[in-house]
């Protein structure tokens, strides 16, 4: 049985497929894979998770915060297998490009998504990996917006366009592509923000930094009570916290402050 994950019925199908499953096995270890294992623990189901990276979610929080998951996830009794790849899977026998098998009663790829392009791409709007907007979500055709998802907008923060893949960016976005849509003119400049759930810690995000230069680490990772902060040419991209809700809304008041000069 293959079930996506993309609505409250999906999940709802994966709880039921994982009532009677003994061990799982996850393909990935970012946002998907690693809530998802999170959530089969808490049910007592054995998870072991594949995925290529030596770090899980490094690429998005650097290597402190991800050996911070890996260790919460690992308390938890998830067995990792980092660094390594499944080949082939044949019945309930996932073959490792390490060598070896897992046994897996259920299985649960969480690979990453790509955009639906095609609409766009037959109506002629100008795409460049997602839906290309102007800073008014206004795509190459002025009575065409794109909001969410599948929009790559101008990010006054990082100075770069970029395309995230976030609940509150898309809920914002679909705010100021409807008031464009009405006649307003007004320019999309939130700082994105989004929260991943593991156990009982949750991890705040905002900004968004493909690259930096510097982790400053404030607070104590592994004690749960931490702000850490990702710059690039010493200009704070992102901060990421645990427990420290307060610091990170005026983190963000202070990203809107300098965009707004
Ligand atoms: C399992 C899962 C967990 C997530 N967890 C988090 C989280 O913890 N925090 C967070 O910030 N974000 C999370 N996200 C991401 C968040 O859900 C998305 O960023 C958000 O839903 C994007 O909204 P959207 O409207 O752009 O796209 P979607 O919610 O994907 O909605 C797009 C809609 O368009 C419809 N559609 C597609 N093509 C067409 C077409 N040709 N014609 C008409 N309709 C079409 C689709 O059917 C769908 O209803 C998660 C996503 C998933 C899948």
């Amino acid at each position: 049985m293959s079930i996506t994950l993309r609505s409250l019925a999906d999940c709802r199908a994966i709880i039921d497929a994982a009532k009677g499953a003994r061990r799982a096995l996850m393909i990935g270890a970012s946002f998907i894979g690693l809530e998802v294992a999170a959530s089969l623990r808490t049910r007592g189901v054995e998870v072991h998770v594949v995925a290529p990276e030596a770090r899980p979610m490094e690429r998005v929080f650097g290597p402190a915060l991800g050996d911070f998951v890996r260790a919460l996830h690992e308390e938890h009794g998830v067995v990792f297998h980092l660094q390594d790849a499944v080949t082939a899977i044949d019945g309930k026998s996932a073959a490792l490009k390490s060598s070896g098998t897992i046994d897996a009663d259920l299985v649960v790829v969480g690979v990453g998504v790509r955009p639906r392009l095609a609409l766009a791409e037959q109506a002629g709007l100008a795409i460049d990996r997602g839906l290309t907007v102007n800073e008014y979500l206004q795509t190459s055709a002025p009575d065409i917006y794109a909001a969410g998802d599948i929009a790559r907008w101008p990010d006054p923060h990082s100075g770069e366009r970029i395309r995230v893949e976030h609940w509150v960016v898309a809920e914002r976005q679909g705010q100021t592509a409807a008031a464009n849509m009405l006649g307003h003119k007004e320019r999309f400049d939130a700082v994105p923000f989004f929260w991943s759930q593991h156990y009982d810690v949750q991890i705040n995000y905002i900004g968004h930094a493909e690259r930096w230069d510097t982790i400053t680490v404030e607070g104590d990772v592994k004690a749960r009570d931490c702000l850490l902060r990702y710059r690039r040419d010493r200009r704070v991209l992102a901060v990421a916290s645990i427990y420290r809700d307060l610091d990170n809304l005026k983190a963000e008041l202070a990203m809107e402050q300098v965009a707004a000069r």
